[in-house]
């Protein structure tokens, strides 16, 4: 099986280089022109469409671009429909991927998930560092493919399970077995050493075993351990909430204050109502907000309500559904101060139970 992988990643990484034509060993489905025609359907956002957002912090993706979008620390909100996944390069080279989307529906004509394309197009063939914030299909799904066809090197994980899936299982039994892959439980404080030159520190976490119905609770208790991450590079910084909601944000308030502002804020849970609170906002003052949300979703993501409190926070808002995947990118500069952020309170700020 370890062969056969191989052959996969290196037909990958020939397909991405251009050294192979469109022959990739897996199903018609993966061809370029078939990537194509699924991203439109994607509303993935064609370079020649790109609206104006680019601005100093920010530059566009252009179609098939193979190669990283430079030095520094660079950041894909990758449009997966509903769900989330975002890429990371780091400065020395490794990269991170934070959730991988969904996973194509039964019926669909597509058997890979939506990031496959992605990942593809961008020649990447092995993750350094994959995190599943939460056991929500829309988070885990397309990692099953990522494990069938990529390498993956570390596995950050949850130890909650969620009651109503039994995909999730697959996954984490899938890193388990995975040649040469470490799997991972954060907790609430740690510090991710994935480069020397950035500062990733755990927001939220839930590494105790827990168990959770969504039909009960409509989700919120798996919402609320997201791994939720803190990245400070030079003078940037992000934080990425996954799905966590109101309950979480009270409590990182109450715990790190100020230390929360950030630049850039992965909106929690798509622009759910029930995220993105005033008080929480008024602490992380970002000036850009990233929404990862599909069309016409189920869900009403995102809600006039979240987008409401962002807007008066005055954050620039930017929507997956809207525009596509979306770049920030982080310039290495020459001074260097390693940014971070201080517990106020001591105690976990959520731990499964
Ligand atoms: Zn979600």
């Amino acid at each position: 099986m370890a062969d056969l992988k191989a052959l996969r990643i290196l037909a990958a990484a020939l397909l991405s280089s251009g050294a192979l034509a469109v022959s990739c060993p897996s199903s018609a489905a993966d061809s370029v022109e078939a990537l194509k025609s699924r991203e439109l359907d994607a509303s993935y956002r064609p370079a020649a469409a790109a609206p104006a957002i680019l601005d100093a912090g920010e530059v566009d993706t252009p179609e098939f671009q193979k190669t990283s979008l430079g030095p520094g620390l660079n950041i894909y909100f990758v449009s997966v429909f509903q769900g989330d996944a975002e890429l990371i390069e780091l400065p020395n080279g490794k990269n991170v991927l934070i959730d991988a989307g969904p996973a194509p529906a039964p019926d669909s004509q597509y058997k890979t998930p939506i990031v496959s394309s992605f990942l593809k197009k961008h020649g990447v063939t092995k993750i350094d560092h994959m995190v599943m914030t939460h056991p929500h299909a829309d988070h885990y799904g397309g990692m099953q493919w990522i494990f069938e066809n990529l390498q993956v090197d570390n596995f950050y994980d949850t130890r909650v399970d969620n009651s109503d899936a039994v995909v999730d299982n697959f996954v984490r039994e899938a890193a388990k077995k995975e040649p040469g892959c470490v799997v991972h439980y954060p907790a609430e404080g740690d510090t991710l050493n994935w480069d020397p030159s950035v500062k990733i520190k755990v927001l939220n976490a839930c590494p105790n075993r827990g168990r959770s119905a969504d039909h009960k609770d409509k989700g919120a208790f798996l919402n609320n351990c997201s791994i939720i991450l803190k990245i400070s590079y030079q003078s940037s910084t992000a934080l990425l909430m996954g799905d966590a909601q109101d309950e979480v944000e009270a409590r990182l308030v109450a715990s790190y204050g100020k230390g929360l502002k950030a630049d850039v804020l992965k909106v929690g849970h798509h622009g759910s109502a029930y995220s993105s609170t005033e008080a929480f906002l008024k602490k992380v003052k970002p000036k850009k907000a990233y929404i990862e949300v599909g069309k016409y979703n189920d869900y009403g993501h995102p809600t006039q309500a979240a987008l409401g409190r962002l807007e008066a926070i005055g954050a620039e808002i930017h929507r997956t559904d809207k525009e596509g995947t979306l770049t920030y990118v982080m310039k290495p500069t020459k001074e260097a101060p390693l940014g971070g952020i201080q517990k106020l309170t001591l105690g976990p700020i959520f731990s499964a139970n």
